[in-house]
């Protein structure tokens, strides 16, 4: 089929075999690629109930039928697997310029179950694999391994034009549970621990290459879209503002409405805002704004630090997220600071946010007399020890390493975590966002912000905050495109340039398939329905959409703002209607096989 090349790859690394999957046209059609392939993958071949860190759950890494081709923001690829953070979906994305590597290795997706005895790194290129020990480089960071694994595909690979590298850190070797996967040095597939499922496989990285060409439907509609789009967007004010300011521009925008999580979810605005906004970055670094592979926004920030005691500390960040995890949550008043953490949390590889949140879990357990580490908010020095603990599981940081609902429970501070699922929000406080908790809540993977990126319209205005009734509904079609957007696997940041128009121009240049909204809206809701269903066999019931307590019960002092757990229950009723589920939120049937569908 256009756009694919109708091929998965399963490896079974225990036994350093693979075999090729033929994927009929049929099933991509219904699917499309990426999420929507994966998660079906998920669904057939991970048993119910599989240990996340066994050797029957699969780690998929999947692209979407755009990658490889001009169209602008598809250098992107997830990770899907059973999350060891929340026992639930995980799926995971990243850009970078790895994507374009992975599509040209012949697969739309590559599986991996089993687990090696010894540490290895993959060379996955021209429809093969081989298997490389790693014996030299378990134990490094993510840095040091990209750079070695690149320079041997270099020195002996001289047929590779080009190389995408994922890999793993120290945390994602001791099986942290919110582990990272990482490309391009600060690039992340971020969020659910898939670089413990990397971890416990013994794969410390892959490399992807190859020539392998996929062919598209319309060569010149395709090119002839990408290049008026780039023409059209130049002007577009969230382009630009994008471009010059990057992610961290959310910070002033995010407090200004009270929605900025600070001091451990007890406040919603800062009182060092400016020494952590996107100014400050700018300011104080020298920045850089830098791209992902087929991106004419860059959103990306590459940062100097120009003076101080991390002068000369260069990162690609920090972003949004990492500001209002460590910034906000933690209270670090300095953007430089935070670049220091994030930049060790990036070689340790490890998701920033659930770190500022674990951080945070632990400064109110400290300040309690629960634990007995040394830890205070606005503490750089003691974050960065207790995020090495964590990497090393030494001391408390072997409870935290296990997760917020693990540590929590031992520290007997359940009513005070903040999480959906076990894992931690974004940077979004619910009580002022109301359609933000209907995300946190119903997020397969956990309280995640980027299934629907339901901040951007009510922040921008599109929808009152506030609004409860009829909300579900505008939720379920932002969410239905933004999967869309999953299965193709393209950035969000093009969410405002590519509406249903565009991606139904997109999809038939790239696959051939002609697809009005209402057929893109049902593939959508079949994904969101198998991703439900998966959750479903892995044991979720109806509380696991609830909210943690605090938001119902703990107001925000600078508005007086909760979400009611009516309001909480309305939302649900109405997104379970509107996506067609019973009132538990179970879709119609349980299971549907589609094994006739996969050779
Ligand atoms: S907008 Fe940012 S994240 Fe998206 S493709 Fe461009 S640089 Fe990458």
């Amino acid at each position: 089929m256009f756009g694919f090349h109708n091929t998965a790859l399963r490896i079974n690394v225990s036994q350093k075999s693979f075999e090729p999957l033929i994927l009929k046209d049929e099933i991509l059609r219904r699917k499309l690629g990426g999420k929507g392939l994966a998660t079906h993958l998920l669904l057939e071949h991970n048993p119910p109930k599989t240990d996340p860190f066994g050797p029957d759950n699969h780690i998929i890494f999947a692209t979407g039928p755009v990658a490889g081709t001009s169209v602008w923001g598809s250098c992107r690829h997830g990770v899907f697997t059973k999350s060891p953070q929340t026992g639930f979906f995980s799926e995971s994305y990243s850009g970078g310029k790895a994507a374009d590597q992975m599509a040209s290795t012949g697969f739309d997706a590559v599986m991996i179950h089993g687990v090696s005895d010894d540490p290895v790194w993959l060379e996955v290129f021209n429809g093969t694999v081989h298997f490389h020990s790693a014996d030299n480089l378990w134990g490094l960071d993510t840095f040091k391994t990209e750079d070695l694994v690149k320079e041997w595909i270099k020195q002996n690979r001289p047929e590779a034009k080009k190389c995408g590298v994922v890999c793993i850190g120290p945390a994602g070797e001791n099986r942290v549970s919110f582990a990272v996967i990482e490309n391009d040095y600060w690039r992340s597939a971020g969020r659910t621990g898939v670089g413990a499922v990397m971890g416990a496989k013994k794969i410390k990285a892959i490399a992807f290459w190859g020539n392998r060409q996929k062919e598209t439907a319309a060569p010149d509609l395709v090119q002839k879209f990408s290049k008026s789009l780039a023409r059209e967007a130049k002007n577009n004010p969230g382009v630009k503002a994008y471009r010059a300011k990057g992610t961290p521009m959310l910070v002033d925008i995010v407090n200004d409405a009270g929605a900025f999580p600070t001091r451990y979810w007890k406040k919603g605005q800062s009182s060092h805002i400016d020494g952590i906004n996107a100014a400050a970055l700018h300011e104080r670094c020298s920045v850089i704004p830098h791209s992902c592979a087929k991106c004419f926004i860059g959103c990306g920030r590459l940062a100097t630090v120009k003076s101080g005691r991390h002068k000369g500390l260069r990162i690609e960040g920090p972003e949004y997220e990492t500001i209002y995890a460590f910034g906000g949550l933690c209270e670090i008043s300095s953007i430089e600071e935070i670049a220091y953490l994030n930049d060790l949390c990036d070689r340790l590889g490890m998701d920033t946010i659930t770190a500022g949140n674990l951080a945070g879990l632990t400064i109110e357990a400290s300040r309690q007399g629960r634990i007995d580490y040394a830890i205070d908010y606005g503490q750089v020095d003691s974050i960065a020890r207790l995020l090495n603990d964590i990497s090393a599981r030494q001391g408390i940081g072997d409870s935290l390493a296990n997760g917020i609902k693990f540590a929590a429970a031992e520290w007997n501070m359940e009513d005070q975590a903040i999480h959906v699922k076990g894992l931690e929000p974004a940077g979004y406080d619910p009580r002022i966002l109301k359609g933000m908790g209907l995300a946190y809540g119903t997020s397969a993977r956990g309280a995640c912000h980027l299934r629907a990126t339901f901040y951007k319209p009510e922040l921008s205005g599109l929808i009152d905050p506030e609004q409860i009734e009829g909300k579900a509904a505008v939720f379920a079609e932002w969410e239905d495109r933004l999967t869309i957007f999953d299965a193709l696997i393209l950035c969000r940041f093009y969410r405002d340039l590519y509406q249903w128009d565009e991606l139904a121009e997109m999809l038939k240049g790239v696959t051939g398939l002609e697809l009005d909204q209402e057929s893109m809206r049902a593939i959508a809701a079949e994904i969101t329905d198998d991703t439900r269903r998966f959750n479903l066999q892995e044991g979720l019931v109806p509380g696991d959409d609830l909210l943690p307590p605090r938001f119902h019960e703990e107001a925000l002092p600078e508005t007086g703002k909760i979400i009611t757990r009516d309001q909480m229950d309305q939302l649900l009723k109405e997104y379970y209607k509107a996506r067609g589920w019973n009132e538990s939120g179970n879709p119609a049937c349980q299971k549907p096989s589609f094994s006739n569908l996969l050779l």
